[in-house]
């Protein structure tokens, strides 16, 4: 399935593409590890290791998976391009946690569908904002209003930055138009 994803998903792909342009070159066996996790879990990035963990107990379809990966790469790229101090500054964290939530798929349609929220405009927002504040809460020993503090300050910012997309990708043709502008950016820069 990581193969799958790796291979074949335009939001992988884009940002396999943005981390070599960074001079983060991802490669599949080094930064890729597959391994069972406690509870409900699905993945994570570990700073430490520049490593990416999938959670094999716990994702069990493709599109879970790409989710997963897209999701951790964002982290990963964010990593990559600058000094986040994923430990000590809940605002590097919530910062990253919301660019992930609004640019990896995690809050499309077909998603909130899935989870009986359909609704109202700005509803992407309010489930950016919400996955944002639940993902800190998952990985650091912090308080609700801690978490959703941080995210409120840097919220408007974070939203905004659509490196390396251009735009909120809300389905896979929108991540292949965006893979395909990124790959057009690219030429242009080299023409320069
Ligand atoms: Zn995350």
């Amino acid at each position: 399935m990581l193969r799958m994803t790796l291979d074949t998903n335009p939001y992988a792909q884009l940002l396999l593409e943005a981390m070599k342009q960074s001079g983060c070159t991802v490669f599949n066996d080094r930064h890729f590890s597959c391994e069972n996790c406690d509870g409900c879990v699905s993945g994570g990035f570990d700073s430490a290791t520049s490593q990416i963990v999938l959670c094999q107990n716990n994702i069990r379809h493709q599109s879970h998976m790409n989710r997963v990966v897209t999701h951790e790469l964002i982290h990963a790229f964010d990593h990559c391009r600058a000094h986040v101090d994923w430990f000590n500054n809940v605002k590097h964290l919530a910062c990253s946690e919301i660019r992930a939530a609004n640019l990896s798929g995690d809050c499309t349609l077909m998603n909130e569908i899935a989870r009986f929220k359909f609704g109202l405009k700005g509803h992407h927002q309010a489930c950016v904002r919400d996955r944002a504040i639940r993902s800190i809460l998952a990985v650091r020993k912090v308080s609700k209003e801690m978490a959703e503090k941080a995210v409120n300050e840097v919220f408007d910012a974070c939203f905004n930055d659509l490196e390396p997309f251009g735009r909120i990708p809300h389905s896979k043709t929108d991540a292949k138009r965006a893979y395909r502008d990124f790959q057009n950016r690219d030429r242009y820069n080299a023409n320069l």
